[in-house]
């Protein structure tokens, strides 16, 4: 049976193989396109704060719907942005938008009680020697308080990138931007490097809280002296992924200060973001 079926999968993983490398290639063009157009959607998923019991914040977050494909998830794309080296030029449109919307509420909406919005810099982006300058410039251009920026970078991005990252985080601190540490828990760095650096948030990564909130059961305490120890040296820590009760009640106990995750709210459309994020600035949540 398996002698006979040899020749056929060698085929099948071949046609596969290929449907692979040009479905790659054709997000490429569609990227290409979309970035050409300007035509990315960002949304906007709401922070919310445990302390003021309100959303406080959002991360940006790119969408690519409605192409030939469909939505194409953002695990799928941005590594293609990252290979191809399109993500430079989409981080910088993003941040322009997002730089817009946050000018907008300031404007339009300035009851609202939404404090900043967080954008992801990705590792290929710290390979840009005139990263800080045009990063700066955008905010700058935009005319608003650039504390009301975060830029998210990820753990494994500053493990690979140590010096290079350190001298962007000191630089933009300095104009006062504001940095988190993305998926925490995934990236393997050394801690001292972490609590040295000036991190407003250091972002949980889901897996972290998902696993912990699990474990915890078992007298697991581990995260909550981690956490202490981020407080410490003046850190927030932000919950991601944070889905059910149980997991909201653990996160809480453990003394993170901020949650991310669809229990409070998905990623929304700008306008239905700033909604929802206005509405628990009259109206509590119980
Ligand atoms: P991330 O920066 O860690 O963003 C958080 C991701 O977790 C988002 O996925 C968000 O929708 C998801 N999430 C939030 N709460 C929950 C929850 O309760 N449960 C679950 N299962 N997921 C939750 P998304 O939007 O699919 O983005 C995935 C990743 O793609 C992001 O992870 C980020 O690394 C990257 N990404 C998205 N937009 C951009 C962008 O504009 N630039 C760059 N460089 N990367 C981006
Ligand atoms: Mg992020
Ligand atoms: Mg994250
Ligand atoms: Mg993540």
């Amino acid at each position: 049976e398996s002698k006979r079926l040899g020749p056929n999968v060698v085929c099948r993983c071949t046609g596969d193989m290929v449907r692979a490398i040009s479905r790659k290639h054709h997000i490429a063009d569609i990227l290409r396109t979309t970035l050409a157009n300007d035509g990315f959607d960002t949304h906007y998923q709401p922070i919310w704060s445990i302390p003021k019991r309100r959303f406080v914040s959002a991360e940006a977050l790119c969408r690519l719907d409605g192409t030939e494909f469909g939505s194409i998830s953002p695990a799928e794309f941005i590594p293609i942005a990252e290979e191809t080296g399109l993500i430079v030029d989409m981080t910088y449109l993003t941040l322009g938008k997002v730089c817009s919307f946050v000018k907008n509420v300031r404007d339009e909406h300035p009851d609202a009680p939404l404090e900043c919005v967080s954008v992801n810099f990705s590792t290929i982006l710290f390979m840009q020697n005139d990263l800080a300058e045009r990063t700066l410039g955008i905010i700058e251009d935009s005319g608003i308080d650039p504390a009301s920026i975060k830029i998210e970078i990820t753990e494994s991005t500053l493990v690979s990138n140590l010096d290079t990252a350190r001298s962007f985080i000191l630089t933009m601190h300095e104009a006062g931007v504001q940095f988190c540490l993305d998926d925490f828990g995934t990236g393997f760095s050394n801690i001292s490097t972490i609590l040295e650096l000036p991190l407003d948030i250091i972002k949980l990564d889901k897996s972290i809280v998902w696993h912990a909130s699990e474990r915890e059961r078992d007298g697991d305490d581990f995260l909550k002296h981690l956490i202490s120890a981020f407080k410490a040296m003046g850190s927030e820590v932000l919950a991601e992924g944070v889905e059910t009760e149980s997991q909201r009640a653990f996160v809480e106990r453990s003394g993170c200060s901020l949650i991310q995750g669809f229990l409070f709210a998905k990623p929304l459309p700008a306008k239905k973001a700033l909604e929802v994020i206005g509405e628990t600035g009259r109206r509590v949540r119980p």
